[in-house]
């Protein structure tokens, strides 16, 4: 027999930002929801990345999940009074060949949102050094977040509005109706699964069907010395040959080749060489990337060497300490996102690339009304509308503008 305190509309297995934004959908529904993570509090993929919701660079699917993320994150880091800034996002080109792909990527169609920057316009948004930046770009829209901070505002907010959090309480089984969990049996109309690369756990022949398997990533937060702040987050040009927006354009194949030409060392690591500055100066260095169902554990020097190598390379660094180094983990298949019913009642959903922060968010909001007939909420209240439309009109506002660039 089931008590009426096991009883829910809605029930979610995950409390990482998928999860939470499953859980945040049915709760402007007026929905009973009771989230169940078997952690004591979120520790997954959602506080172990950059916190760069980089909307701008996706395509498709990932896109229109990010449009949607993006009013989302804004209403909840007031409500829940959590850092997120207005950045956009900083492409710094170093070489001709990536000067061109931007300037591609700017005149297709859709391109207003990125803004060409000269080589000062590019020294004034981060302290790169002089040397090497030849120009780069500001794709307007893009978001930033303090991922260590969020998903543990979001919890204490929902919790706030009667969502109901069961942690250290692992999922073992969901069916129609029913989430089996270490501690007992919970029942619910809906049932959202939002466990990460963890589905190969509790649903394997689904997770081996969409060929899930582990991307595990190395990072370092590092203390820097250095003349001036970042007014973005940073991408180069390992970023652009891996987002959909960039790498599906005519130029980024010779822009891929040329850099696994000049640098195989770091192609090995499968590169993303990327860069977010937190509030309190430090700066996230990453990410390389191995794919396996069980990636080691153990986290090889070259990596972090590689990392630190290439952020003296290109900012003018006066001093640095090493922080932190960590590993993480996100879902990797074929295509970009896992949005399953394996039987009724019962949604699976996964970004099943690096992108979950940026979309995670819309893609439960979608993905779970489509699923349940969830009548449509209205439109997500957006405090920030207007900054974020003067900063879409202008993304390089708050960059000093060089003439003639
Ligand atoms: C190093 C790194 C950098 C990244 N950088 C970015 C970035 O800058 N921008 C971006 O958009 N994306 C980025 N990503 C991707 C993004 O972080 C993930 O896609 C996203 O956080 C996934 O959210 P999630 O809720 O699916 O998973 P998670 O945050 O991993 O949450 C899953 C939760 O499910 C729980 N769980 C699993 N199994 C069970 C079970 N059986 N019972 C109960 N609970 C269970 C886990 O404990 C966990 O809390 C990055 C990822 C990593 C690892």
């Amino acid at each position: 027999m089931i008590s009426p305190r096991d009883r829910f509309d809605v029930a979610v297995v995950g409390s990482g930002i998928v999860g939470l934004g499953a859980a945040y959908a049915a709760a402007r529904r007026g929905k009973r929801v009771v989230v169940v993570d078997r952690t004591e509090r979120p520790i997954g993929a959602t506080v172990r990345n950059f916190g760069h919701l980089c909307i701008g660079a996706q395509d498709g699917a990932a896109r229109a999940y990010g449009e949607v993320s993006r009013g989302i994150w804004r209403r909840l880091a007031q409500d829940a009074g959590f850092w997120l800034r207005e950045s956009g996002t900083l492409v710094v080109a170093r070489e001709f060949d990536e000067l061109m792909l931007l300037d591609e990527a700017a005149h297709a169609p859709g391109g207003e949102d990125i803004r060409l920057l000269g080589p000062s316009e590019v020294l004034a948004a981060a302290p790169v050094r002089p040397e090497v930046a030849r120009g780069g770009a500001l794709v307007g829209g893009d978001l930033q977040v303090n991922p260590r901070e969020a998903a543990a505002a979001i919890v204490r907010l929902l919790a706030s509005e009667g969502v109901e959090f069961r942690f250290r309480t692992a999922v073992i089984g969901v069916e129609q109706g029913r989430v089996r969990t270490a501690r007992g049996d919970l029942l619910a109309e809906d049932v959202i699964v939002a466990v990460n690369h963890d589905i190969d756990q509790l649903l394997p022949e689904l997770a081996e069907r969409a060929g899930v398997v582990r991307c595990a990533l190395d990072m370092m937060r590092v203390a820097v010395d250095l003349p001036g702040a970042l007014v973005a987050p940073v991408l180069t040009g390992w970023s652009l040959v891996r987002y959909a927006r960039f790498a599906r354009l005519r130029t980024a194949g010779a822009l891929r080749e040329r850099l696994h030409a000049r640098r195989p060392d770091l192609a090995a690591l499968d590169l993303n060489q990327m860069y977010t500055q937190l509030p309190d100066g430090t700066l996230i260095l990453g990410d390389s990337h191995r794919r396996e169902v069980q990636p080691d554990p153990f986290q090889p020097e070259t990596a972090f060497d590689a990392f630190l190598e290439e952020v003296h390379a290109l900012f003018d660094i006066r001093r640095l300490r090493v922080l932190e180094r960590w590993q993480g983990v996100y879902a990797s298949a074929a295509e970009e996102f896992l949005v399953e019913q394996p039987a009724p009642g019962v949604l699976v959903l996964a970004a099943t690339t690096g992108i979950g922060m940026t979309t995670g968010l819309g893609l439960a909001e979608t993905e779970a009304s489509r699923a349940f007939g969830w009548q449509a909420a209205g439109p997500v209240p957006d405090p920030l509308a207007a900054a974020a439309q003067a900063v879409a009109a202008d993304p390089t506002s708050h960059i000093p503008q060089e003439e003639n660039a």
